[in-house]
């Protein structure tokens, strides 16, 4: 049987995948912290491992595939520790290509949409070289993924790790998201639940563009069954404003009014994937609609807030 580790494993993505991939047969060990777990915890019939990944615990016996997925992900969070952001893509990613190339394994990172900063591009192709404002406070995250994509790809140059799989997550929810991580799709939902108004950052015109947690997924398992080594967007194109997404979840929940608030610092003005390359070379597209995401991500929530 293969074996993975995946990092970040008891996190909302890593929970999921760590389910496909015992689903595909992989025996799965599960490397976190519990920083920003989700509340369903960590996957069942994997083996947890409480740890981090700058500083990880002794791993025995083989590894064939590593998915590195740990990281505070949502802007509250890793803007609370920027250091301890920088250090776990840096040190981290390091000492998990080590990994990799002591067992051998295949190392698929996982990257973000964020390596685009505040994109002149629109929509964002992997080409597309990004524009980050390396002095802003969202830096620590942008980039300390932009240095792990650059390690993982001088790991793989320099021969040390053989097969190097890079996916560039872009905004995804469903459920397993943690309530309180601050995301504007947990907030919205659980704002309206409350029956609170829903707390639009700027004048609500910046657009993102949400891909269900299926479908990411899906993208990711099938990156790194393939043998692309590029990096490759994994992400709905559907592209829509917060003003927007604040009037569907009233629908869909209840008209609980806009609290305007300040935007963050160098919050990106537009978003929205380019996937003609996941299309191409690994003959993967969204299935799930915005609309078709959100009964089952409310649900999810409603259950949280019913206890
Ligand atoms: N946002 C918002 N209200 C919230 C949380 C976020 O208007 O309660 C905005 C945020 O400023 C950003 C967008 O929603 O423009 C997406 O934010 P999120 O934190 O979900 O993800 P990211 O900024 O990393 O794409």
């Amino acid at each position: 049987m293969s074996r993975a580790l995946v990092t970040g494993g008891a996190g909302f993505l890593g929970r999921r995948l760590s389910a496909r991939l015992l689903d595909e047969g992989f025996d799965v060990v599960v490397l976190d912290n519990l920083s920003s777990p989700s509340p369903l915890g960590p996957p069942d019939g994997a083996t947890f491992i409480e740890g981090t990944v700058v500083d990880p615990p002794s791993i025995d016996g083989p590894i064939d595939r590593i998915y590195h997925l740990a990281s505070p992900a949502s802007p509250p969070r890793y803007l609370l520790d920027p250091i301890g952001t920088l250090r776990t893509g840096g040190e981290g990613t390091r000492q998990m290509l080590d990994l990799a190339e002591d067992r051998n394994a295949r190392f698929l990172l996982a990257s973000t949409s964020e390596v685009y900063g505040d994109p002149t591009e629109h929509p964002q192709r992997e080409e597309y070289t990004g524009s980050v404002q390396v002095t802003s406070t969202r830096a620590c995250y942008d980039e300390a993924k932009r240095y792990a994509e650059a390690l993982t790809y001088a790991y793989h140059r320099t021969g040390r790790v053989g097969e190097v799989r890079v996916v560039r997550i872009f905004n995804t929810y469903g459920p397993g998201m943690a309530p309180d991580d601050g995301r504007v799709v947990s907030n919205f939902i659980n704002q309206a639940l409350a029956g609170q108004p829903l707390t639009i950052y700027g004048d609500g015109s910046q657009t993102r563009s949400f891909c269900y947690l299926d479908d990411l997924i899906e993208g990711i398992w099938r990156l790194s069954a393939s043998d692309v080594d590029d990096p490759v967007n994994i992400g709905n194109p559907e592209e829509m404003s917060m003003k927007e997404l604040a009037s569907v979840i009233a629908s869909e929940i209840s008209d609980t009014g806009i609290d305007y608030r300040p935007l963050p610092e160098s919050d990106p003005a537009r978003r929205r994937p380019d996937i003609t390359r996941a299309q191409t070379l690994l003959g993967w597209e969204p299935r799930v609609g915005f609309i078709d995401g959100l009964p089952p991500t409310i649900d999810y929530f409603r259950s949280l807030a019913d206890g």
